[in-house]
């Protein structure tokens, strides 16, 4: 890729995740030799959307290749949202089951708060429960949202202490956005959130050491929002049409061929923070295991 990221240093989320779920696995090892812990994950999946059931796929085979359970739950498109809180409560007091994961979207029949608030906050390995947002947001120990997590290994990856860091994050949601900030705010970061009303966004982008776009714009980041020197972390997953042909590919919410020649590290789209996501949810899920015991959390 030499000549392809201008003179920024690439963030490769690939081999970040690789090396986690090595540290995830040796830490599962451990856990199984001395404590007999073997830390069980299951997942839940409601109807046939494609996209959601590669994701199912991939979550149980690294679940499985980190030395962990896997449970996987498959329900069709027709199920009842009773039915539903039937299983999570099942899966609520299953004690082989250390981590619940919901896959989103449900079904429009189904109300998704009321599931995910009907998870465990004990077993919440997605971090959506408001019981661990709120413990995020005081600072006491919380199940964290994955894709925030990854985001911060990564930022970290690049700069390990980013005490003082200017951090402006584009994107409010409560799945990205309002978490990234929390995180960025343990750091010692001092943290801006932008959105769809913020005035003057590419002023305010400018001012970031530690710029985080999670927007879902393909590349509405441009060159000139990013000050010279800057750790460029792109969330957004966008399937744009190639020009010219009938295929389509992945890009980001930054423009990456720009950005790069300005940033001083940056995340590609895909291999930047999409593979932290599934690793972030094998180390949430360990975490949740040993807490589970009363045992400390292994170094990970
Ligand atoms: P949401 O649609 O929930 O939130 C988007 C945010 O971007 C909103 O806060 C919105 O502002 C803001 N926004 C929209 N348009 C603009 C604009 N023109 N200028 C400034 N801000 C704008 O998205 P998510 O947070 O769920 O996801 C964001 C992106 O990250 C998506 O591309 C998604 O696919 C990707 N993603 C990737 C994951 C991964 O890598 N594993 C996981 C989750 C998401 P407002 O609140 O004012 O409407």
């Amino acid at each position: 890729m030499a000549g392809e990221h201008g003179d920024a240093q690439l963030i490769d989320g690939k081999a970040v995740a690789a090396e986690l779920r090595e540290r995830i696995a040796t830490a599962v090892s451990e856990l199984k030799s001395s404590h007999g812990l073997a830390p069980g994950l299951a997942v839940v999946l409601v109807g046939e959307d494609p996209a959601s059931q590669v994701y199912v796929r991939n979550k149980a085979r690294q679940t499985s290749a980190a030395g962990m359970q896997s449970f996987e739950h498959r329900l069709d498109a027709q199920t009842s949202q009773a039915d539903l809180l039937d299983l999570i409560n099942r899966l609520n007091g299953d004690p082989n089951v250390h981590g619940i994961l919901v896959q989103l979207p449900l079904p429009a029949h189904i109300n998704s708060q009321l599931v995910l608030n009907s998870v465990d906050p004990a077993k919440d390995v997605d971090g959506f429960h408001p019981v661990n947002v709120g413990r995020l947001s005081t600072g006491e120990a919380a199940l964290v949202p994955c894709t925030p997590l990854g985001c911060t290994i990564l930022a970290k990856s690049a700069q390990p202490d980013l005490t003082g860091a200017e951090a402006v994050i584009i994107g409010r949601s409560n799945i990205v956005g309002k978490p990234v900030a929390q995180l960025l705010l343990r750091e010692n970061c001092t943290v801006t959130i932008a959105h769809s009303r913020t005035r003057n966004l590419a002023d305010v982008a400018r001012r970031a050491d530690l710029l985080i776009a999670a927007v879902g714009r393909p590349e509405m980041v441009k060159g000139d929002w990013v000050k010279p020197g800057a750790i460029v972390i792109d969330v957004g997953i966008n399937r744009i049409d190639v020009d010219g042909s009938d295929r389509t590919k992945l890009v980001g919410d930054v423009d990456f061929a720009e950005a790069s020649r300005v940033a001083g590290a940056i995340t590609p789209v895909p291999g930047g923070v999409g593979p932290m996501t599934i690793a972030c949810l094998l180390r949430n899920t360990v975490q949740a295991a040993a807490a589970a015991r009363g045992i400390a959390m292994p170094e990970i």
